[in-house]
């Protein structure tokens, strides 16, 4: 296997993951299942889940300081939460305050209430940057926050995440709960960006279908 293995091109991500797959069932390390519970783990944390408790916060107040409260009691009342959910505070923002999520260590945020964290979420310079200079970042990310709204970046560690809730957007007054839920991205809830009334998102597969 050595010599050939060199002049084998590299296996991609998928190769290798079913390869270690195998290896760790074949040594009796992890169980099948295992696999296939993380995976519907994974697949259940979307940040539809945040978008639901945004919602739900715009157009009820006593849910709004109840998640403002403890916010990982608050998903948990609409199912959401378990295994990376135990400590989620949620950050509210105003006509005046702008809130901003970061993990400068690695990439962690309120996993099952947001989803995985987008790629640029994970880079160095976002990391490194937004704690600076975080009116500049955002005016990268295509967010020009109005001179006197504040920014305030939360540095979120290996136990407390967190989350934006939103300004609601005028003009939205009317708005159903799942209208208001379609303008909740996974950007909004890290504060990159405000959920905007004229853009509203498509359902993903995970969150048009129970699981
Ligand atoms: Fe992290």
């Amino acid at each position: 296997m050595g010599n050939l293995h060199h002049n084998m091109p590299l296996a991609d991500v998928e190769v290798r993951a079913r390869a270690l797959k195998e290896a760790l069932e074949d040594k009796g390390l992890i169980s099948a299942e295992y696999i296939e519970k993380w995976k519907d783990t994974f697949d259940s944390w979307v940040p539809e889940n945040g978008a639901k408790m945004v919602a739900r916060a715009w157009t009820d107040p006593e849910y709004r300081a109840r998640l403002l409260s403890d916010a990982a009691s608050a998903g948990a009342e609409l199912g959401f939460g378990g295994v990376e959910g135990g400590f989620i505070v949620a950050l509210e923002n105003t006509k005046e305050l702008q809130n901003v999520i970061v993990c400068s260590l690695c990439s962690c945020t309120a996993w099952p209430i947001l989803g995985l964290p987008p790629e640029w979420y994970k880079s160095f310079e976002y990391r490194s940057r937004i704690v600076r200079e975080p009116r500049r970042v955002l005016s990268e990310l295509g967010f020009d926050v109005p001179e006197g709204v504040k920014i305030r970046v939360w540095d979120t560690t290996a136990e407390t995440r967190y989350m934006v809730l939103p300004v609601r957007p005028e003009g939205t007054e009317n708005w159903t709960r799942e209208q208001l839920e379609r303008i909740v991205t996974k950007e909004t809830l890290i504060g990159t960006v405000n959920p905007d009334p004229n853009s509203v998102t498509e359902l993903t597969p995970a969150s048009a279908q129970a699981h």
